[in-house]
């Protein structure tokens, strides 16, 4: 695809970058066959193709209009179009460069503006999150219809340890996250234990705690990198001191910290510190030994599961089919589930910024995941894990938690 770069665009510092993305698409179309919000709508500039025609046409001319901004937004970043895509077009950074000013060009509705203010000023601050999310449980009969379903299901507080996890010389930083622990911090508790089984023991820093992709999906780039930095500054010391990886039990997360180096790249001071955190970052699927971690389940009892394997797993990561491999591996009992590729509709702030797009997708997913009856769905990202368990007649659990439970002494 040509994507001349007008004199006045040439002038922005993302231009360069996005235009080389821009060419290196050869509107094939075939991403359109996978890509979530084309399959809802059919409209063509709801795909990957019509928004990347949307950013060329910014690119040669400064062109934003309402239209520019709705179809760019409503993108979930799922990235299902790379991974279908032949040409490598990297579609989900060309988003990450050009939506964050095309809203700040041709900003949504103020209520929508309000919204995702209110997102990005709570969601990454537990001591925030907390205690507006359980007051907002407690006056749930009183709150709007629309708004009361967004309400996460509250779940049981971490089983206390029966015993501290051991030292052990293999030792991986684990990240402390910020909405994961106050909507369900059992998952956190639950990786700890499998990885004391595995001989590796999970070290939490103070300070290393939001990775800044709330704020990334949002568009809010310097909170992002602030957050980021904050991060790097936190796990330093212990990475000189030995420790073998970094980890986060979302894989959404899991995405930011390995496109750290992206994020950071202008920033002289820690680009260099941001590209060696993205190496050593490991979702937890990539640290698990599958034939060790066999050998120490129960795992009889369980019944059938159904896999969810979240987009940041399978498209961001690259990591699809490891998480049904080691589930089998371990002996659980697998469903096949149609539309695995396809979005649940959760995709970071998504559900909230854009509810009717996602309840449709999440209504589709649910169809796919239930159609084999099993008795209960495990994903791997904390997002989808409380979008899905909105409307489930199962229960979604993290993958860490299933295997956590057969564990011998749970
Ligand atoms: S599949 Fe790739 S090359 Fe083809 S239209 Fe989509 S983004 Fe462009
Ligand atoms: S990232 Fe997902 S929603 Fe966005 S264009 Fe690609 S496939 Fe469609």
């Amino acid at each position: 695809m040509r994507a001349p770069v007008s004199a006045a665009m040439a002038a922005e510092d993302f231009s360069a970058e996005a235009a080389a993305i821009v060419r290196s698409c050869v509107h094939c179309g075939f991403c359109n066959a996978t890509c979530p919000t084309y399959q809802l709508s059919g409209d063509e500039l709801e795909g990957p193709r019509g928004r990347i025609y949307l950013i060329k046409a910014l690119l040669e001319d400064g062109s934003v209009g309402a239209d520019t901004r709705l179809h760019l937004d409503h993108c979930l970043v799922c990235r299902n179009c790379e991974t279908t895509c032949p040409s490598g077009v990297r579609y989900g950074r060309l988003v990450e460069l050009v939506r964050p000013r095309v809203l700040r060009r041709a900003p949504p509705p103020w209520p929508s503006r309000l919204l995702r203010h209110a997102l990005l000023n709570v969601v990454p601050y537990p001591r925030r999150f907390a205690p507006l999310l359980a007051m907002a449980r407690w006056v749930r009969p009183l709150l709007p219809a629309r708004l009361a379903a967004h309400l996460p299901p509250r779940r049981a507080p971490a089983p206390a340890p029966r015993a501290a996890p051991a030292r052990h010389a293999r030792r991986v930083l684990l990240l402390g996250g910020c909405a994961q622990p106050v909507l369900n911090p059992a998952i956190d508790a639950a990786a700890v234990r499998v990885f004391d089984a595995l001989g590796i023991e999970l070290v939490r820093v103070a300070g290393a705690d939001c990775c800044g992709a709330l704020a990334h999906h949002l568009g809010a780039e310097e909170v992002a990198r602030a957050q980021a930095r904050r991060v790097i500054d936190a796990w330093w010391p212990a990475l000189d001191a030995g420790a073998e990886a970094v980890m986060v039990t979302a894989s959404g997360c899991g995405v930011q910290l390995k496109e750290y180096t992206d994020l950071l790249r202008d920033d002289a001071t820690y680009a260099e510190r941001a590209a060696r955190i993205a190496a050593l970052a490991r979702d937890p699927l990539e640290l698990v030994d599958a034939g060790l971690l066999a050998c120490r389940l129960e795992v009889s009892g369980v019944g059938a599961v159904a896999v969810q394997a979240p987009c940041s797993l399978q498209h961001g990561q690259r990591l699809g089919g490891r998480l049904e491999g080691l589930l089998r591996a371990c002996g659980f009992e697998l469903v096949p589930v149609a539309e695995s590729h396809l979005c649940c509709g959760s995709a970071g702030s998504y559900a909230l910024v854009h509810p009717d797009q996602a309840s449709a997708l999440r209504t589709r997913k649910l169809g796919h995941l239930m159609a084999a009856r099993p008795q209960l769905v495990v994903t791997a990202n904390i997002g989808c894990q409380t979008h899905l368990a909105q409307a489930a007649q199962v229960p979604v659990r993290h993958w860490l938690e299933l295997v956590a439970d057969c564990l011998p002494d749970a």
